[in-house]
């Protein structure tokens, strides 16, 4: 699949199964996970760079790792189950994001 498609259902599984679906307490602490993997994932997907080296700190890819290694149970809970409203299921997401640990040389 590619990460076009993946970025469409991550917007899709933004705005419509977490802002009107989801409810608990730490919404608006995901939230702002979710929005910053929406930017990162934008950035990997046209190819927006400060640099050429895909595992520099300042890389899409680098930024995805630190996030959902950081972020591992929140990311878990906001791709929670196996489908959503997108026609993308939830699980091909989380594993897209997952693809990019090996990018993160850092010590988890
Ligand atoms: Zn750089």
């Amino acid at each position: 699949m590619s990460g076009n498609a993946i970025l469409k259902a991550m917007i899709e599984t933004y705005q419509n199964d977490f802002m009107c679906g989801y409810t608990d307490e730490d919404k608006e602490e995901l939230r702002l996970i979710f929005l910053e993997l929406i930017v990162e994932v934008t950035r990997y997907v046209n190819n927006y760079r400060y640099c050429n080296k895909t595992d520099c700190p300042c890389s899409p890819e680098r930024s995805i790792a630190v996030l959902v290694k950081r972020h591992e149970k929140e990311i878990n809970k906001i791709f929670a189950g196996g489908f959503g409203l997108s026609e993308v299921p939830l699980g091909v997401i989380r594993q897209f994001l997952n693809e990019f640990k090996t990018y993160d040389q850092l010590e988890k």
